[in-house]
């Protein structure tokens, strides 16, 4: 028979139930024990959803408080030293490794955070020294919640991540040069006592993730599985148990040989059929006798309803390859990526909404898929007839189409992705115009979104706040922002984006072609969620978007003010993404928009605009070679196409939260942006190296402090940090910033961060 099964649930419950407790535990509102308890209702409430679906397969400890990887980093006692020894208790250790901890005498920072493959998901990266050791937790969460799950009825497949991703998805700890692979060793006995523990407490299979299968691996790590497969698969069905391994977001046709010489061996195997179904053949041809398939075939990424006629004809492909006994129906990753439920959509006109699935949706869909492929199409026969029409609604939907729209993109020149004057001249323009410091400090753009902030908005939305008296004051906190960089003497300020609910949503919201929700909220890291906008059609821009508010702060403002807006591509990559026409034309559509934004903003006067492109990393194909040139090049051509616009006079900023630009650097340079602001305060100041290497021209302001962390960071600190960009970056090239926008910091440590680091800059100019 075939079973059904899901990689991972959404944790955060159908109303981000998880973020409020977390954020109430964090605020001193709610003990530790009422936060665990919280915790254990949502994972019963998940397991209890996916079993009424009819999943037989369910996963567990695949719920986290923060992130799945820091849990491992715990479970496996590979906490560093500086947490361990501030006397906290084991749950403020965990939250001070994932989000820093400044309280009751102790100041640690957090871990590095950085994107989960190409998902907006960010882990927590383990952070290793060169003694490092292992040791299991006493009482191991992977193993808890197994038994939690037992204890309740519902046997479930407990999740971990695998020894080998483990490690490749680790770094050196500062001021260390462990390569990570070189831990295996001592890393594995930690594996074979965990596997070991969970067999004992009933665990038949466990679902083992090896997501970094499907990159291009260096040699030593690919090495490494055959070692810690030969261990870990040799206890299957013995002390161990058997062992489902789990690849996902891309196809691992390229590592057949890693495949064939370590992980033959596996019960099963799992491969993500929605983003690359043609995997499906090799990967059959390099099966093990025995080895199971499990085929992710339900998007695990992305809302729509699974085509289940195409589905279920690829799911008879593969049980004619292996058979049925063989062959499981799963989602294509966990569903972590996904909403919790569309029951939860109020708002959605029915047209739409019938084209959507959500993870407790697409929880039936796999169950469904099982159904048919086993008791026959007519076993669900009103559910399959049902989904063949909303297949055909959305594909002849007038909603999909807008001529409009195709014919300007027909209209798109190579001319108008080009400024009008190359970078010198530009810059001698501009600075002319803005007249700026050496050092210019300015901030990302969003400044903290108190809650009063979030009320007056909510008012808005249920009517009870005039859009008059919305936008007084949205007006009266620009001012009050103003009067803060005034006051702090920032140089290029911004208006705080004290309007905006989100960096996408809110252009989202603002264009046609989409649909917005009120409670499709995804994990993006932590505590904090995302509700990202569906594109369900062709984009276009009725009306100006950000002018409004753009030009009244430059009306209120002395010093340069900075508009906001946000790229094409992280327009693209944050939204859910329409699957029926390729994402490079979604993303000149969005680009059309914006670039009209950027004239509009132009015209009313702002002369610094930043378009920010943090997305455009994780949209990268996760391996090099074509597939990654190719997208290259219409993302930087997006972007180039919404920025190009504009007098030479005008300076572009653009904005990217992490500093790994040394495997694309060239698509990066070729953005042509005047200033770049990039994440860089938790990574190594070396990584800004290539800058110099590559004879970089243009300005580059990484950031000098974290602001996922409400950690102040002290003056002295951040000078260090200025020291060791200036090794690196010319001092005419050098901006002073924070790592990132501060929408989710208060204000207290805002002012506070900010004074020391305008104080920092300001010190380095008395010095030139
Ligand atoms: N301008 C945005 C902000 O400051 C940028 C956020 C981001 O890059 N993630 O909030
Ligand atoms: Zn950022």
């Amino acid at each position: 028979m075939v079973q059904s099964s899901i990689l991972g649930f959404p944790r955060m419950g159908r109303l981000r139930d998880l973020k409020k407790a977390n954020e109430a535990y964090w605020g001193d509102k709610l003990s530790a024990d009422e936060l665990l308890a919280e915790g254990k209702r949502l994972r019963l409430e998940h397991w209890k959803i996916q079993k009424d679906a009819g999943v037989d397969i369910i996963p567990s400890n695949d719920f986290s408080y923060y992130d799945h990887v820091l849990d491992h980093i715990q479970m496996f006692g590979a906490q560093p030293e500086r947490y361990t020894t501030q006397g906290l208790s084991q749950l403020d250790e965990y939250f001070a490794m994932g989000r820093g901890h400044q309280k009751g005498g102790v100041d640690v920072s957090a871990l590095e955070m950085v994107k989960w493959f190409d998902s907006n998901y960010h882990y927590v990266k383990p952070t290793l020294q060169d003694n490092q050791n292992f040791n299991l937790s006493d009482d191991p969460k992977a193993v808890r919640h197994f038994i939690e799950a037992k204890e309740a009825g519902i046997m479930t497949r407990p999740v971990i991540l695998g020894p080998v991703s483990f490690l490749q998805l680790g770094k050196a700890d500062r001021n260390q040069t462990v390569d990570p692979i070189t831990l295996l060793e001592k890393l594995l006995p930690v594996y074979e006592e965990l596997l070991k523990k969970l067999k004992e407490a009933g665990a038949e299979t466990v679902q083992i993730d090896e997501p970094i299968l499907v990159f291009d691996l260096p040699s030593k790590t690919r090495n490494a599985f055959k070692p810690a497969y030969e261990k870990l698969t040799a206890l299957q069905g013995n002390s161990g148990p058997q062992l489902m391994l789990a690849t996902y977001f891309g196809d691992i046709v390229h590592n057949f040989d890693i495949f064939d010489s370590a992980l033959k061996n596996t019960y099963g195997v799992h491969i993500d059929m929605v983003r690359f179904p043609d995997q499906l053949g090799p990967v059959v041809d390099h099966l093990g006798e025995k080895q199971i398939l499990s085929c992710g075939v339900v998007d695990g990424r992305n809302i729509w309803k699974t085509n289940m006629k195409k589905t279920i004809e690829l799911l008879e492909t593969a049980i004619q390859k292996v058979g049925k006994e063989r062959v499981i129906v799963a989602t294509s990753s966990s569903l972590l990526h996904t909403p919790h439920t569309l029951e939860s959509e109020k708002n959605l006109e029915d047209e739409v909404r019938d084209w959507f699935a959500f993870a407790v949706q697409k929880a039936s869909e796999v169950a469904v898929l099982a159904k048919a492929v086993n008791e026959g199409p007519a076993s669900v026969r009103s559910e399959l007839e049902a989904n063949a029409k909303s297949m055909q609604a959305r594909a002849t939907s007038k909603r999909t189409n807008n001529s409009d729209v195709r014919k300007r993109q027909e209209e798109v020149t190579k001319e108008m992705h080009e400024r009008k004057s190359s970078f010198p001249t530009r810059y001698a323009q501009q600075k002319e115009h803005l007249k700026l410091p050496d050092f210019p400090t300015t901030t990302i753009g969003s400044f903290p979104q108190t809650k009063e902030i979030r009320q007056q908005r909510n008012k808005l939305s249920k009517g009870e706040l005039s859009t008059e008296d919305y936008d007084k004051f949205i007006e009266k906190e620009i001012r009050d922002n103003i009067a803060i960089q005034d006051e702090l003497e920032l140089d290029v300020y911004v208006h705080g984006e004290p309007e905006r609910n989100d960096m996408v949503q809110y252009f989202g919201e603002r264009m046609d072609g989409y649909v917005f929700t009120t409670h499709a909220w995804v994990q993006s890291y932590g505590s904090r969620c995302v509700r990202p906008p569906i594109i369900v059609g062709d984009v276009s821009r009725p009306k100006p978007m950000t002018v409004k508010e753009s030009k009244y702060a430059v009306s209120v403002s002395k010093k340069p003010m900075k508009g906001m807006l946000t790229g094409p591509i992280t327009c693209l990559r944050w939204s859910f993404p329409r699957d029926d026409v390729h994402q490079s034309v979604q993303a000149q559509q969005l680009a059309l928009a914006l670039r009209d934004e950027v004239v509009d903003l132009e015209a009313a006067g702002v002369l610094v605009i930043q378009v920010d492109e943090p997305a455009l990393r994780e949209g990268l194909p996760l391996r090099a070679g074509s597939e990654r040139e190719k997208y290259l090049d219409w993302a930087v051509d997006s972007f180039k196409l919404s920025c190009a616009g504009v007098r030479d006079e005008t300076q572009i900023h653009s904005h990217f939260c992490y500093s790994e630009f040394q495997d694309f650097f060239h698509a990066i340079a070729a953005l042509d942006a005047d200033v770049l602001s990039i994440e860089n305060s938790k990574s190594d100041a070396k990584l800004l190296k290539v800058f110099i290497d590559e004879d970089y021209p243009r300005h580059i302001g990484p950031g000098v402090y974290d602001i996922h962390s409400p950690r102040v960071p002290g003056e002295q600190e951040i000078k260090t940090r200025i020291d060791e960009m200036l090794q690196y970056l010319k001092p005419d090239q050098l901006w002073i910033n924070p790592d990132c926008g501060l929408k989710t910091r208060q204000w207290t440590e805002t002012k506070a961060a900010l004074k020391n680091m305008v104080n920092a800059a300001q010190s380095y100019r008395q010095k030139a």
